[in-house]
C-alpha cells in the first residue's frame, strides 16, 4: 500500500488547503522548530482513524481543527485527505476497481468525525480494519513518533508485544475476535 499524497485543510496549523505530494523514494519534510512537521505526521495517523485525542498531542478531539492565530480566526472544521495507490488491488472489495482510493476524515465543531471511501460514506471501522489488516494502522511501527524510540526501549512488555503484533499484521484479526466475542 502507496500513499501518493496527503492533503489537509484546517488541521492543526495547516489553515489553508495544503498537499504534501510523496513521491517514489524518499521524502524528507524539514523547518523550524514549530512549523508542522510532526503535525504531518499526526494527520496521516488521523485520517487512519486514530481516536486518542492524547496522540495528537490534544485534550479532545476538536483540538486538531485549526485554533485561530493574531490574523486568522479559528477554523469549524478540520479535514485531512489520503489518497492511495491501489494498483496492487488491496482495497476492500466494492471500492477495488480504481487504481487510486482516496480517504477522507473530517472532523467538525460539535459534529465530531465523518469518514469517507472515494466520496461514500464509511464507518471509522472501516477505515481502521483497512489499514490494520494492510499492517500500517494509526498505531503502527512504520510510523515513528517523536520521542517514541525512548518510549519503547523503557517500555513494558505487553505493550512491546502490542507493537509486534501491529507489525506481523494480526491486529485486524484480535479487532475482529473481540466484536465476535461480543456478539
Ligand atoms: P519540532 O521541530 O520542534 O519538532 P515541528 O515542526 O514538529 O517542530 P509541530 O509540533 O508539528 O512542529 O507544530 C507545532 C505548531 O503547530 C505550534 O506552533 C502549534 O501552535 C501549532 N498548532 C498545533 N495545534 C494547532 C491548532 N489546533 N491550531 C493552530 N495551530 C496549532
Ligand atoms: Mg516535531
Amino acid at each position: 500500500m502507496r500513499f501518493t499524497r496527503l492533503r489537509l485543510n484546517g488541521f492543526k496549523s495547516f489553515v489553508d488547503p495544503t498537499d504534501l505530494l510523496i513521491a517514489d523514494g524518499l521524502t524528507g519534510v524539514v523547518g523550524p522548530n514549530g512549523c508542522g512537521k510532526s503535525n504531518l505526521l499526526e494527520a496521516l495517523r488521523w485520517v487512519m482513524g486514530e481516536n486518542r485525542p492524547t496522540a495528537m498531542r490534544g485534550g479532545g478531539m476538536e483540538d486538531v481543527i485549526f485554533a485561530g492565530a493574531a490574523t486568522r480566526p479559528a477554523r469549524n472544521f478540520a479535514e485531512v485527505c489520503l489518497t492511495i495507490d491501489n494498483s496492487e488491488r488491496l482495497a476492500p472489495s466494492g471500492f477495488n476497481d480504481q487504481d487510486m482510493v482516496e480517504i477522507v476524515r473530517r472532523i467538525t465543531r460539535d459534529a465530531g468525525s465523518a469518514y469517507k471511501f472515494n466520496t461514500k460514506d464509511v464507518r471509522a471501522r472501516d477505515v481502521q480494519m483497512l489499514f490494520a489488516d494492510a499492517s500500517t494502522g494509526s498505531q503502527s511501527p512504520a510510523l515513528v513518533r517523536q520521542g517514541q524510540i525512548s518510549e519503547l526501549i523503557n517500555a513494558k512488555p505487553k505493550s512491546r508485544r502490542r507493537i509486534l503484533e501491529e507489525a506481523a499484521g494480526i491486529s485486524g484479526l484480535y479487532q475482529r475476535r473481540h466484536e465476535a466475542e461480543l456478539k
